[in-house]
């Protein structure tokens, strides 16, 4: 992750959440750099005074929400991402790669989509819409791409949302 760019997450099981403070620069992330938040972005602790939730918390909150198995939500600022979301509409069409096998798509010459959403100055608008798509469509992949923005992965382990993230 690029300087301060982007957001983690990791989910209690009280359905709270520990998310990066805002601001803070991804590779040297300390203990009192996050801020734990509810399913309803009320913030519960506040390990360090100065930090604040995440512009992007509600992002998480709709992934927590919608994915009662997702443990750790990552929402990365790549490159690639902003790259490969102007070329295309609705959805990403990935090819028959050999790295969805570890995304539980076990298929000859699968054909897999990454939802792309847009972009929107009012992250809760993204976030409104992340839900909106949901409540019609599903993926079999526990990703999303938003345009000229990034990709947002979910997963049942913080060590399983770091390896789909690099995917
Ligand atoms: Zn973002």
């Amino acid at each position: 992750m690029v300087g301060t760019a982007g957001n983690l997450s990791a989910r209690l099981p009280d359905d709270s959440f520990w998310i990066t403070a805002s601001g803070k620069p991804k590779g040297q992330l300390r203990e009192q750099d996050f801020v734990r938040v509810g399913l309803d972005g009320g913030v519960k602790e506040v390990p360090h005074p100065d930090s604040r939730p995440s512009a992007e918390t509600s992002i998480h909150r709709v992934v927590y929400r919608l994915f009662p198995q997702a443990q750790a939500c990552y929402h990365v600022h790549s490159v690639e991402a902003n790259l490969v979301s102007a070329w295309y509409g609705e959805q990403v069409e990935l090819p028959p790669l050999e790295m969805l096998k570890g995304l539980g798509v076990w298929e000859e010459q699968p054909h897999v989509c990454l939802p792309l959403l847009e972009n929107h100055l009012v992250v809760e608008r993204i976030a409104q819409e992340i839900e909106a798509r949901w409540s019609t469509e599903s993926s079999p992949v526990p990703a999303l791409v938003i345009r000229h923005h990034g990709i947002t992965v979910w997963a049942d382990s913080p060590q399983a949302a770091l390896n789909l993230s690099r995917s």
